[in-house]
């Protein structure tokens, strides 16, 4: 550990511009805040904190809407050395009963409509304050830090320090609650500053969700270290995208925002003449998406990979060439190994686990050492339980890495392993199809079968029989699905993910 002031909220105010009244945050209604909005605004929410019981290591609790006060807020937690825990919007009792038990907050700020059966659940685990904050920055919150002082004193962080607590999706578990530090956070911020070439004259527009590490770690902390401006929008809707672009020069999404701006008829190349970087991640860009989006626009979306335990890993090069169904290389500083069931370092072309060391990768999971210590090896790698491999390209120098699909979605059936990935990208290329995932289902034979299911292409009918032929045709016979099933749509998380969760569920009866 290192004596240094790494606390986050110092390294974006150096960044600043030097024109503190420019605008930092542009919000709807052409309202907009600038640096020393945030500035005087983030130090009157850390003097209520301070003031609620919060003092450093507390955790603040916050399942708010998306507003730039709910960022401020963010920021006051890191300037005055609390834990800031996001939660997402969508949660419902019995999840935030898990997770506030679990993370012990001392405040918990909540959107007004929720305030009265999440102020129980609060109040029942020990929180000594519960607050509240509207999606256009209304409630108690903004009502009591009001008559607060606009100074503070920035708290001096170690690198080892909480900054924030991330609970990790749970697409295919209980949540666990990732330990990010401010060294994990200004480290990876640092290096995608560079990486992604950053300016100040950057516009950020800023569509994604605040409780995940892609729209608070990756996006605003993006633009915050480079004192550059963000359009904020409250979620993403491509014809207000399409409207803003001419206005931004960065936009990160999920890969569901590309297919959705690819599918509205007045997105072309001409908005998109100031932008810069189209960046993408949370879930795989189907090579489709990402070569439609250069034949529509010019520009090749760049594509990374990262997770709430270790914010990002590898990114496609800014200046080489990036490379569809692959996620890069390493970030620098990070190392980045695909090993096998033996621990040793597959060769390229086969199929491992991916692992990581860095000092982006988290300390641990939250009052759980057991996980974490089953989540690390003995020479300090975080296991992603992402399965990954290596492609070589002839003509380049590095080997960029592709995703296969997380380990735990591995299917084994009568013994043999099938990754989902695999079987995905070759039925999305069997006529009709649009997309498809491969899930297992429990099998009294096999002990899992390989189950697709699969979505047509609007106006196209697709056959079981029919496709299940050509697959035969393709595959080995025990990679070939025992049952497709046609839906009109794939269920996905907010962050883009498919909830392969659902499936299995939904699907597991059909097997019989
Ligand atoms: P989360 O912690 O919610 O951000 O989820 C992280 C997981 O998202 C990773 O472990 C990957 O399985 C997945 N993920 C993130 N970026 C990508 C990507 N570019 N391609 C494929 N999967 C990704």
């Amino acid at each position: 550990m290192s004596d240094m002031d790494c606390n986050l909220y110092r390294a974006f105010r150096q960044a600043f511009p030097k024109d503190l009244g420019a605008c930092a945050i542009e919000v709807e209604g052409s309202r907009y805040w600038s640096f020393d909005d945030i500035e005087r605004a983030s130090a009157k929410f850390a003097n209520l904190l301070c003031a609620s019981a919060a003092r450093p290591g507390s955790r603040v609790a916050v399942q708010v809407e998306k507003s730039a006060e709910a960022l401020v807020l963010y920021l006051a937690c890191v300037r005055a050395g609390l834990v800031y825990l996001p939660l997402n919007s969508a949660y419902r009792e019995g999840e935030l009963d898990y997770f506030l038990g679990n993370a012990k907050p001392d405040v918990v700020v909540a959107s007004p409509q929720n305030f009265s059966w999440l102020s129980k659940i609060a109040f029942r685990h020990g929180a000594a304050h519960v607050y509240t904050l509207d999606a256009d920055g209304r409630g108690s919150l903004i009502e009591r830090a009001a008559a607060k002082s606009d100074a503070f004193k920035t708290v001096a962080s170690g690198e080892d320090d909480l900054a924030a607590i991330l609970y990790t999706s749970g697409t295919t578990g209980r949540s666990k609650g990732a330990m990010l530090t401010h060294g994990n956070l200004l480290s990876n911020a640092r290096v995608l500053k560079e990486f992604w070439h950053w300016q100040s004259d950057d516009v950020l527009l800023h569509t994604l969700p605040l409780f995940h590490v892609h729209g608070l770690f990756v996006a605003a902390h993006g633009a915050l270290l480079a004192g550059a401006k963000m359009i904020f929008r409250s979620r993403f809707d491509a014809g207000e995208v399409i409207a803003l672009l001419p206005r931004a020069t960065v936009f990160m999404g999920v890969p569901t925002y590309y297919v959705r701006l690819l599918s509205h008829a007045g997105f072309d190349a001409a908005c998109c003449a100031n932008m810069r970087l189209f960046l993408c991640g949370s879930a795989p860009l189907l090579a489709e998406t990402f070569e439609a989006f250069r034949q529509r626009t010019g520009h090749t979306i760049l594509e990374r990979y990262g997770m709430s335990e270790t914010v990002m890993l590898t990114s496609n090069p800014y200046a080489g060439e990036r490379i569809a169904g692959t996620v890069g290389q390493p970030l620098p500083g990070t190392l980045v190994r695909v090993v096998d069931e033996d621990h040793k370092e597959c060769r390229p072309g086969d199929i491992g686990h991916i692992e990581v060391k860095g000092p982006n990768v988290f300390p641990g999971y939250w009052r759980m050492p057991e996980k974490t210590a089953e989540e690390f090896t003995h020479d300090g790698f975080f296991k992603t339980g992402d399965m990954g491999r290596w492609i070589v390209f002839d003509h380049l120098p590095q080997p960029y890495l592709s995703i296969v699909g997380r380990s735990k979605d591995l299917i084994i059936t009568g013994g043999y392993n099938v990754y989902p990935k695999e079987i995905e990208a070759i039925i999305d290329e069997l006529p009709g199809v649009l997309e498809s995932a491969v899930i297992g289902i429990a099998h009294p034979d096999f002990g899992e079968a390989v189950t697709a299911v699969v979505v047509a292409r609007p106006g196209v009918e697709v056959k079981e029989p029919i496709l299940l032929a050509a697959l035969k045709a393709k595959i080995a016979n025990f990679k070939v699905p025992k049952r497709i099933h046609v839906v009109a749509e794939l269920p996905r998380n907010t962050m883009g993910k498919v909830q392969k969760n659902v499936l299995r569920e939904k699907f597991s009866a059909a097997m019989g």
